[in-house]
């Protein structure tokens, strides 16, 4: 049974990974700061407190368990934040990956699995967002995830490090089983402010920006759920197992959604009135992200089975109404 060093084992998507992970055999060995995640979120393998910048515990945490793999989720993920304090993605992320990345490479644990983002793609004027659309993020959070693209990129050539790159799009959902779920503190993605928001337990949801070039003026997304995008990463480990080579590849449905669809959708799954408010555009928003490749379909064999955005919304509400982790 296979050690696979999973940062970020202790947040949203890693502890899915996590239980995915178990599932398919292997030993899932969470490494996390506990900075956004949850140390009772972590229940699939051993836990690992540290951080991406602590050099001699990444090294520490590398001779204890001789990983095949790393998983990488560990990161600061908020493009509002990012465009606020754009140095924090630049030393946690950027920094921090190379550490983990040196640590690895010096290890020699050559099996690489990053989760980048849709956000290093940038504006594309209407078009569907395939892995060879030019990467221009216009914020700090994609910028720092396209450079930990090009850190793998330099250390496969170099190195022979072996890497995939899943770029998502927006995860949501949860754990059917109610295991795990998202939970962010502070939070600030869509469906879980607005599941909030439904239940009385925040004030009315604000939609950022209803003057967008879209159909509705309001952000485009393009949605898959957490289990559905943890099932990809067990078939990337896969990948590099059987030695196929590094790749890139998007993860989302092809299907985009409004935000006023997204809240109307959440009203027909809830059954409940969804109290919003119309505001000004969050900065660092692209209008629209919405994948325009199946590569990880016909290459990996990917298939989603509950990314609609009726079972994410239904999923999530589920664990809204039942799930939460204590600090
Ligand atoms: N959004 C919104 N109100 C909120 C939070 C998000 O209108 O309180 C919009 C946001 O502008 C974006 C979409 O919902 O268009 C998804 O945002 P989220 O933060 O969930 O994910 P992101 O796309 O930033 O990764």
């Amino acid at each position: 049974m296979s050690n696979v060093l999973v940062t970020g084992g202790a947040g949203y998507i890693g502890s899915h990974a996590c239980k995915a992970l178990a599932a398919a055999g292997y030993t899932p060995v969470t490494y996390d700061n506990l900075s956004t995640g949850w140390a009772d979120a972590v229940k699939y393998g051993p836990f690992e407190q540290g951080d991406l910048n602590d050099r001699g515990r990444l090294n520490d945490v590398f001779s204890h368990y001789l990983p095949d793999a790393v998983m990488h989720f560990a990161a600061l993920s908020l493009v509002g934040e990012s465009m606020q304090d754009p140095g924090k993605y630049w030393h946690n992320n950027v920094a921090g990956s190379l550490k983990l990345i040196e640590a690895a490479v010096d290890h020699g644990c050559m099996n690489f699995v990053f989760s980048s983002t849709c956000a290093t793609y940038g504006e594309h004027d209407n078009v569907l967002l395939d892995e060879t659309c030019p990467q221009m993020p216009i914020n700090a959070y994609g910028a720092s995830k396209r450079a930990i693209e090009d850190i793998l990129e330099n250390f496969q050539d170099s190195h022979g490090l072996r890497h995939v790159i899943f770029r998502y799009f927006n995860v949501a959902g949860a754990d059917t089983d109610g295991e795990v779920g998202e939970f962010h503190q502070p939070e600030t993605h869509l469906i879980p402010l607005m599941l909030d928001a439904i239940d009385g337990k925040r004030p009315a949801l604000t939609i950022f920006g209803t003057d967008y070039p879209t159909p509705d003026g309001t952000c485009v997304r393009d949605y898959v759920h957490v289990m559905d995008l943890v099932d990809a990463h067990i078939l990337g480990l896969k990948w590099l197992e059987d030695d196929k080579g590094s790749r890139v590849f998007n993860l989302g449905t092809g299907h985009g959604f409004s935000v006023r669809e997204v809240i109307e959708q959440s009203r027909t799954v809830t059954n409940r009135d969804v109290p919003f408010k119309e505001g000004p555009r969050r900065p660092g928003d692209c209008a629209k992200l919405v994948s325009g490749s199946d590569r990880a379909y016909h290459e990996l064999g990917w298939s989603p089975k509950r990314s609609t955005l009726e079972v994410m919304i239904a999923d999530a509400w589920r664990w809204h109404q039942n799930g939460r982790y204590d600090r």
